[in-house]
């Protein structure tokens, strides 16, 4: 009704969104008819006009007359093609989404919420969002206790009754490996009294590595606050590659959902943001072998580096970047 008054109040002027294939960009326009829409969008993306067809971003139906136009309401999104693209439209995506619901049954239901959600919604993710949200909807994120749900747990060593349980011991395995591949790169790469000298410090770190429980509580929800990378309920945000601040993408995770997303999980990277192996561990044996001999090595640093969340950043497989980093390191850093 609103639109309709509106666009009496501005000559059958209606305001429209427009953006292309990949949705790099979404623009907003205004146009009085087809031919309008037409000419004004192709302008904006940068398309030639004579290559565009006009598809809804919604169900993917081709938009070519007035008449159809006509029907549909303001801030109607539009997909504008080129010659050979094709637009499933946001409905298809929606529609995979729900079927990789574990729980089917609420599924049409489900779908229609959805639609009149996004059309008051104009966020260029937002179907990126949506499908993400709607694969967890359907499972179960609450459940903590084995009993409560065998499937989470398939394939699971019987010892372990909660689903915390578990996640807490596949964070500890993991800050387990640097400390194991921290020691191989030692072995093999200093000599002589260094090697000694950082198989030692290393043995420091075994200790202070079982005071924190291993940093199991990374991965664990029912650990304090200030100690875990997620929330109460086990939602992970992607935090983005080593040299950006935070995840454009919006990826999140919630591992506790089910099966399938523990096991997606486990494709999540905690990546050091100073890299271990090509700056970290380098560094520090130049350090054992430079440092006079009134000096120390600082291992509460060389410990903060390999095992904290101070050096450590946990990332979708898109945002796990293995290109080479700057070096910023100094050996003078390691000690004190
Ligand atoms: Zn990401």
């Amino acid at each position: 009704m609103l639109s309709r008054l509106i666009a009496l109040f501005t000559g059958g002027m209606k305001a429209y969104k427009v953006q292309d294939l990949k949705r790099t960009a979404r623009y907003g326009i205004t146009a009085k008819n087809f031919k309008e829409l037409l000419k004004k969008g192709a302008e904006k993306l940068k398309i030639p006009e004579d290559e565009v067809t006009i598809v809804l971003e919604d169900d993917g139906s081709v938009v070519d007359s007035d008449a159809f136009l006509k029907t549909l309401p303001t801030q109607t999104v539009f997909v504008f093609l080129r010659n050979g693209e094709q637009w499933k439209g946001a409905g298809a995506l929606i529609h995979d989404a729900l079927q990789k619901l574990l729980n089917c049954t609420r599924k049409s239901q489900l779908a229609e919420q959805i639609r009149e959600f996004m059309e008051d919604d104009d966020s260029p993710s937002k179907i990126h969002v949506m499908s993400s949200y709607l694969e967890m909807l359907g499972t179960d994120i609450k459940s903590e206790q084995r009993y409560e749900n065998e499937d989470w747990f398939e394939g699971i060593n019987k010892k372990y009754k909660t689903k915390s349980d578990l996640m807490k011991n596949s964070a500890q395995t993991r800050i387990r490996s640097y400390h194991t591949t921290a020691k191989d790169q030692i072995e093999k790469e200093a000599k002589g009294h260094t090697k000694e000298l950082l198989l030692d410090l290393l043995e420091e770190l075994t200790e202070e590595l079982k005071a924190n429980d291993f940093h199991g509580h990374y991965f664990d929800r029912t650990a304090p606050a200030e100690k875990r990378l997620c929330d109460r309920e086990g939602w992970f945000r992607c935090q983005g590659a080593f040299d950006v601040d935070k995840c454009e993408l919006l990826h999140t995770i919630n591992p506790y959902a089910s099966r399938g997303y523990r096991q997606l999980f486990g494709l999540w990277n905690l990546d050091h943001i100073i890299e271990k192996s090509r700056e970290v561990i380098p560094t520090l044996i130049e350090a054992a072998k430079q440092k006079p001999k009134y000096k120390d090595i600082n291992w509460k640093y060389v410990y903060n580096l390999l095992f904290t969340a101070s050096n450590l950043k946990l990332v979708q497989i898109a945002c796990h970047k293995k290109s080479a980093r700057e070096g910023t390191l100094k050996w003078q850093d390691f000690c004190r």
